[in-house]
């Protein structure tokens, strides 16, 4: 497996996200879940939207806001590793949803270094290159790479950040990074 030199702040991948609720990192499979919101539609269907990778509920400082109504959840560990591809795979046949926004949920858990190279695309964009244009969430493995050693140190906030603070925070706000880390450092 390639290996990322130099970048101070990085996860184990495919051990470590990010959690869409408070932006830590959820440091075990065992500490996450996948959560989504499921609702019948008028054709009887089950829709499933609004995936999230978040901390167990348990987890202290990780609880603002958290709706439970609708909520469908279950163990990352689960959908992680082989029988957790074919756990995804199979929520194909039983729900209703937007693939694109499910993929990204797969990649995020099973392909090396989605997690933390594809929340940098958006500054990629900003500096008109040409990776996922359309935010599709298809990103090969050398831009993975090249977004984390471009923008992985400058922008190490940035990549711990829920999409909606990225959006309010100015690119070049300048913040103490010490003690916002609690993953590895490298
Ligand atoms: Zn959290």
């Amino acid at each position: 497996m390639q290996n990322i030199q130099g970048i101070k702040f990085k996860l184990k991948t495919k051990e470590q996200w990010f959690c869409d609720v408070c932006s830590g990192v959820i440091e075990t499979a065992k500490d996450g879940m996948l959560e989504w919101d499921s609702l019948i539609s008028e054709e009887g269907m089950i829709d499933a939207k609004n995936f999230r990778i978040v901390h167990v509920r348990s987890i202290e400082g990780c609880k603002n806001n958290r709706s439970e109504e609708h909520l469908a959840d279950g163990h990352l560990h689960w959908f992680t590793g082989p029988n957790g591809l074919n756990n995804l795979l199979s929520m194909y046949e039983r729900y209703t949803f937007d693939p694109i926004e499910f993929n990204k949920i797969i990649r995020r858990i099973h392909v090396d270094f989605y997690e933390e190279g594809a929340r940098l695309s958006q500054l990629a964009r900003e500096d008109s290159y040409e990776i996922d244009p359309y935010d599709s969430g298809d990103i090969n493995q050398d831009d993975l790479l090249w977004l984390i050693r471009k923008y992985g140190n400058e922008n190490c906030i940035l990549m711990i950040l829920s999409p909606l603070s990225r959006q309010v925070l100015n690119k070049s706000t300048k913040v103490n990074l010490e003690g916002i880390f609690h993953g590895e450092a490298a």
